[in-house]
């Protein structure tokens, strides 16, 4: 594309000068050699390019300068419109993630290929705070390893399938807890080993 600017350029001047319609595609459109021929018939030099002067000092300049005419297109994405920051907002009901589109005020999705770039920078912490949008806290059996229901009004938990009282609280995200329930819709048995992270 910018080789086929500067053949633009060339045809683009010659085009304005012969006052003609010039085909400036590269590979396609009229030779560079016919260009080079039509600028020096019209009394320019064949390679397009021209003496200029400083237009504050009046001097000459020591090279010549390529000059001629082109399309020039505005670029349609200015910052205004493309600018996006969200600290907290709006989370879709489903997933509990937060929603996606600037115009909705959702967030910025950080996705497999950004982890990874952050998990070779080594920001944990980061990764933390981005991967935890849609943060649970879940009891877990430690006997048979199944969800234990939370009664937050007795503040007790208490396992429906063992009766056990033994449970822990552990951090999933809520897209997991999802997934769990989705397999339980389908009559399939999730179950938990936990292990403490601490021990080997
Ligand atoms: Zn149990």
């Amino acid at each position: 594309m910018t080789v086929g600017y500067l053949l633009e350029l060339m045809a683009g001047k010659v085009a304005a000068l012969k006052g003609i319609a010039e085909d400036a595609s590269a590979f396609a459109g009229t030779e560079l050699g016919t260009l080079e021929d039509n600028l020096r018939k019209l009394g320019f030099r064949y390679d397009g390019k021209e003496v200029m002067y400083n237009g504050v000092t009046g001097q000459k300049m020591p090279i010549k300068i390529y000059v001629g005419n082109m399309y020039y297109l505005k670029l349609v994405r200015m910052v205004k419109n493309l600018l996006h920051a969200r600290a907290s907002g709006k989370i879709a009901l489903l997933t509990r993630q937060p929603i996606e589109g600037r115009a909705r005020g959702g967030g910025l999705r950080l996705g497999e290929m950004e982890q990874q770039a952050l998990v070779a920078h080594g920001a944990s912490l980061l990764l933390k705070e981005r991967y935890d949008s849609d943060k649970v806290v879940v009891h877990i059996c430690e006997r048979c390893g199944n969800i234990a229901t939370d009664d937050k009004i007795r503040d007790r938990q208490l396992c429906p399938m063992c009766q056990s009282n033994l449970v822990e609280p552990i951090e999933v995200s809520y897209a997991f807890k999802l997934l769990l329930e989705e397999l339980q819709g389908m009559h399939l048995l999730t179950k938990f080993e936990l292990k403490n992270k601490y021990d080997q």
